[in-house]
């Protein structure tokens, strides 16, 4: 069985097209979607979701207003300003603390110091994963909560699930879309994995992308090759990319032209390859060659 991650510096280089496109082309896959802060495979693969699991990243603290004494130590010690006091509404009143959600990271150090146990510390439900059925073939996905963290170990959990899938089914490709950037997602979706595809953009900030993320990928050591979105927008620039790329020892393995038949299928939730012969969808025909003969290679 092997893991093709495809990757990009930030969002909005196609990256998601060309694994939709992929998901057409493959055959005996299983689809993970570990992009996991913008989720977009589904809109094109609409899958019928089969499971639904909850995702905890972690616990998070919770003041027992009945058990409080109010002494404000968890303020004093909190580093993240997530314990928020409120004064009282008239002389009498008591001064209250409570535990702002969105600022608490979960440390815990608020729970070990307060003299009086009136800190709940449970696991946080922060989204959930889905194993699901599509038009081809079994599907990973997740949905990170509003302003939720720790999806990185999101990403964890949705490549084991499809590597476990993959084995029930004796199937011989995880296809994964990848986070963009170079954050704890990416490296996440990354790490172990057998060949990472870069899909990059012929602009300034897609060549300075391609460097940071070629960096990341070599310092794992993983064979990574690159693909040239939409090259025909700025062919000096996608020249300079080949330089650079060979001079990194990365193989460029395609460029892909601008087509409006990309946005064409993205309205009609398919992806280029199922409506389209030439064009791009004639370019990611001949990436996906190239990455299926460097795959069974590796
Ligand atoms: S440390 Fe405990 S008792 Fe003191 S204010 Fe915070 S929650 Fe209340
Ligand atoms: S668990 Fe950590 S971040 Fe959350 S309120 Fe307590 S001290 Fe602050």
């Amino acid at each position: 069985m092997k893991e093709l991650v495809v990757i990009s510096g930030k969002g909005g280089t196609g990256k998601t097209s060309i694994v939709a496109s992929f998901a057409a082309l493959a055959e005996r896959a299983v689809l993970a979607d570990c992009d996991v802060d913008a989720a977009d495979l589904h809109l094109v693969v609409t899958p019928t979701i089969v499971k639904r699991e909850e995702f905890s990243g972690g616990s998070q603290a919770r003041i027992m207003p009945d058990s409080c004494t109010a002494c404000g130590r968890c303020e004093e010690v909190c580093r993240f300003d997530a314990i928020q006091r409120s004064e009282p509404d008239d002389a009498e009143g008591q001064v209250t603390f409570s535990v702002d959600p969105i600022a608490c990271e979960g440390c815990g150090v608020c729970v070990y110091f307060c003299p009086a146990d009136a800190i709940e510390f449970a696991p946080a439900i922060n989204g959930e994963w889905f194993i699901s059925e599509t038009r081809y073939g079994p599907m990973v996905h997740a949905k990170l909560g509003v302003a939720e963290e720790n999806s990185g170990k999101l990403v964890s959990v949705i490549r084991t699930q499809a590597k476990q899938i993959a084995e029930e089914k004796d199937l011989d490709l995880i296809l994964i879309d990848g986070s963009p950037g170079i954050g704890c997602p990416v490296i996440a979706s990354i790490t172990g994995a057998d060949l990472v595809l870069v899909v990059t953009e012929p602009t300034l900030s897609g060549l300075h992308d391609l460097q940071r993320v070629a960096e990341l990928t070599q310092h794992f050591g993983i064979e990574t090759l690159v693909c040239i979105n939409k090259w025909d927008l700025n062919p000096s620039i996608a020249l300079e990319i080949e330089r650079q790329a060979g001079q990194r020892h990365l193989e460029v393995t395609g460029r892909v032209r601008y087509d409006r038949t990309v946005t064409e299928a993205q309205l009609r939730r398919s992806s280029v390859v199922e409506i389209n012969q030439d064009g791009a969808a004639d370019d990611i025909r001949q990436v996906w060659a190239s990455v299926r003969h460097t795959l069974a290679s590796s």
